[in-house]
Parts: C-alpha cells; structure tokens; sequence
C-alpha cells in the first residue's frame, strides 16, 4: 500500500484509493522545513513574526500565561498557501512549544496526507496561543483577547485557505456563537480578513469518535478544491 492510501485508510477512507496513484503533493507547496528545529528558529527571519512572538510571550491579556509552561505560537513556512487553526495548545504542545505533536498530531499528519499536504507544508497555530489548565475548552474572553495575535499570523502568512480544527478555533476566526455543525460544509466558504475558512472536527475529537473521520475528510476534500480551483464545489 502506497503512503497515500495508507492515510487515506487512517482517515477512513478507502473507495478513494487508486492503484496507481502515488503521493501526489497538492499544488504550491512550500519549502520543506524541519519540525524538530526549535519552535522559534522557525521564524527569527521573519521579523514580524519574530515581533509577534514577542508581544505573545509577554502578554499578560488573560490569566492563562500564570498556568502555561510555555506560549505555542505557530510552526511552518511563510508564506504558505493552508494555515490549520486548532483550538489551544495540549499538555504535550505546552511542553514542546510546537502545535500539534503527539498522537493528536500524528492524526493531523494523516488528515493533511489524505489531501496531498505534508506538515512541513502547512503552517500550524492555535487561536490561543496558552495552554488552559487541564485541557479545558478556551473561555470566550480569552479567545478575544488572543484573536489579534491569530489575525496578525494570517496577515503575515497570507494563506489561501484555513483550515480551522474545532469549534472554538472557527468560532474564533468568525467571530460568531454558531455551532460547528452549523459552520460545517454549509454553503460557501465564510471568510476571514478575504480568506476562505473551512471548519472540521478536531483531531481530538476523531481520535474518540472515529466514525466521525469520514465526515471530516469531506471537509478536508473542500478545502483542497478551494485551493486548487478557487471553489469548493
Ligand atoms: S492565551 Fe493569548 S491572550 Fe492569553 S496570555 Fe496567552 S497570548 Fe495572551
């Protein structure tokens, strides 16, 4: 079994498979970079960026910097044509100061790999960028308080689709109480500061509800015909 399919399997979905095809990388990929460099040497040659990391590790905007370990900021090329938006850093991420690691990063990898994007593709932040103690769910004041540092990122990054995991990450970016099922594969595309924002599961949550990964790669599948032909039909 090729690499592809193997995801697309993981992802749960296996009536996609060709046999002939290959790994078939989608269109604009960046330059490969290397996720075990540190978090921060990502970006200390993008000097806005390296700016906002700054703001980020002083910010003292909620209470959540007295209980983080360190601020996750974001990971990945810039700019980069998908930005995946999660919800908050986990324990593991607030150790490592990287989104995304660990068994629910390993399920991100497959929902990129099943669309034709490799991590070191994409770039990767949360819409808060400190961890809530005991893995919470984001309170509304905080997501408010961190959404400039989010829109700032996506100024700089200038994708042209996000990918948003979870429903306090879409919440956030929409501005908006609607649930995720609501903001789910619903009509066009919504957007963000003129970018077009897909909302799927989080890898958390398919990770306990497996049944629910066939659903999300229809998700994933509309966001990579809005980055290959500018529509999701
Ligand atoms: S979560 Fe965001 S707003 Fe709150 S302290 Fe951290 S950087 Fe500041």
């Amino acid at each position: 079994m090729d690499t592809r399919s193997r995801y697309l399997q993981e992802m749960g979905i296996t009536q996609w498979v060709r046999r002939d095809a290959g790994f078939h990388p989608a269109p604009g990929i960046g330059a490969a970079q290397d996720l075990n460099t540190d978090a921060n040497d990502l970006i200390q040659n993008d000097q806005l960026l390296a700016d906002l990391l700054t703001q980020v590790e002083t910010c003292r905007q909620c209470d959540l910097y007295r209980t983080r370990y360190m601020p996750v900021f974001g990971v990945g090329p810039v700019p980069a044509n998908l930005m995946i938006v999660g919800e908050a850093p986990s324990a593991e991420d607030d150790r490592q100061g990287i989104p995304f690691v660990g068994r629910v990063g390993q399920l991100l990898d497959a929902m990129l790999l099943s669309i034709g994007f490799r991590r070191e593709d994409v770039y990767v932040a949360n819409a808060l960028k400190c961890r809530p103690p005991d893995d919470r769910d984001p309170f509304a004041e905080e997501l408010t308080h961190c959404n400039p540092f989010l829109l700032q990122q996506i100024e700089r990054i200038q994708p042209k689709v996000i990918l948003a995991l979870g429903k306090a990450a879409v919440q956030s970016l929409l501005d908006t109480n609607e649930s995720l099922d609501q903001l789910r594969n619903t009509g066009p595309a919504r957007e963000v500061a003129g970018v077009s924002v897909i909302a799927t599961y989080h890898p958390a949550y398919l990770l306990q509800s497996p049944g629910a990964k066939s659903e999300s790669w229809k998700d994933l599948y509309r966001a990579r015909q809005l980055l290959i032909n500018g529509s999701s039909s």
